[in-house]
């Protein structure tokens, strides 16, 4: 009983610290959003499959707190949607790859759109908005959401990516093979591309994983869209996806995420070379 209730103590005051953490990140999360001074995007070069040259760059959020570093955007991504930071980071995000567009004329860029972003009812009009203000054409962005996202509140969403699309911009089924409704869903929902989840690249040796690989590439090219494959790690990897047909390789084998200026001259090269 002595025990039990020392353990109670221990996991009450270890409650009481994870709450007040999670206030002050709460807090330093809404500072970093108002100044906007902590926050970076970096770049993820996505190369194809022919020819290899880099077509498109992924823009990732970051934030560089203070104190504790970097944090990943797995962790403050949930914290600011459930705290309604999410649109301005969003927003933030959006604006930074107008100017790389500006930077880098030829290129793509792909930014992540999460369910809470994509349900609200002015997201398709804002982005159109920005995208006017920067002088960038719309087929020049593609929207990436996850399975998730597609799968919540149907009407708006449709909505929103039927009016994106119309202008031009494209979408992209993010972590694709992950969500558990998957094809029978994205069936029914009008995207360009889909992006096979890194945790089936990364069991491609074993021969379950690979069928798994090549039924969703053959599902996606039956429906007419492009397929990116992420998080290719290694050539044997890299070798194995070119055979089955992949479109498009991004990976720490091929580059890791950028920050702008340094994404900009890799790009820069990537092109010449
Ligand atoms: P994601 O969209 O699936 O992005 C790919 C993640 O995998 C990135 O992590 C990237 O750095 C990492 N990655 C790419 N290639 C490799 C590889 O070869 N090996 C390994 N181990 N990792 C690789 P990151 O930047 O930490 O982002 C994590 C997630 O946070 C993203 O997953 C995305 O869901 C979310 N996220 C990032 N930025 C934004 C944003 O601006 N808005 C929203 N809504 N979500 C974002
Ligand atoms: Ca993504
Ligand atoms: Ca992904
Ligand atoms: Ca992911």
């Amino acid at each position: 009983k002595a025990a039990g209730r020392n353990n109670y103590a221990i996991f009450g005051e270890h409650m009481d610290e994870l709450l007040r953490n999670r206030r002050r990140l709460e807090n330093d999360l809404r500072s970093a959003v108002s100044t906007r001074s902590q926050l970076e995007v970096f770049y993820q070069p996505v190369f194809s499959t022919s020819g290899g040259t880099l077509c498109s760059l992924e823009a990732l959020a970051r934030w560089k707190h203070p104190t504790l570093g970097y944090i990943s955007p797995d962790q403050f991504i949930p914290l600011a949607e459930e705290i309604g930071l999410i649109g301005e980071i969003g927003a933030f995000v959006l604006d930074d790859a107008c100017k790389t567009m500006i930077a880098l004329p030829d290129i793509t860029i792909a930014v992540n759109s999460s369910a809470v972003e994509l349900g609200s009812t002015d997201y398709a009009r804002r982005v159109l908005t920005t995208l006017n203000k920067w002088r960038i054409s719309p087929e020049r962005l593609e929207i990436e959401m996850t399975e998730t996202a597609a799968t919540d509140n149907a009407g708006d969403l449709e909505r929103t990516i039927a009016k994106l699309r119309t202008a031009g911009v494209r979408f992209a089924i993010d972590d694709f093979g992950t969500g558990y409704s998957s094809f029978s869903r994205v069936q029914k929902i009008e995207v360009d591309r889909v992006k096979i989840d890194k945790s089936f690249i990364d069991e491609m040796d074993r021969s379950d994983s690979r069928a798994l690989v090549i039924a969703m590439i053959d599902m996606a090219r039956a429906k007419g869209l492009k397929i990116t494959a992420e998080g290719v790690e290694t050539a044997e990897q890299r070798a194995a996806l070119e055979s089955l047909g992949c479109d498009d390789l991004q990976g720490f084998l091929l580059s890791r995420p950028l920050p702008r200026d340094a994404a900009v001259a890799f790009a820069s090269r990537a092109r010449l070379g």
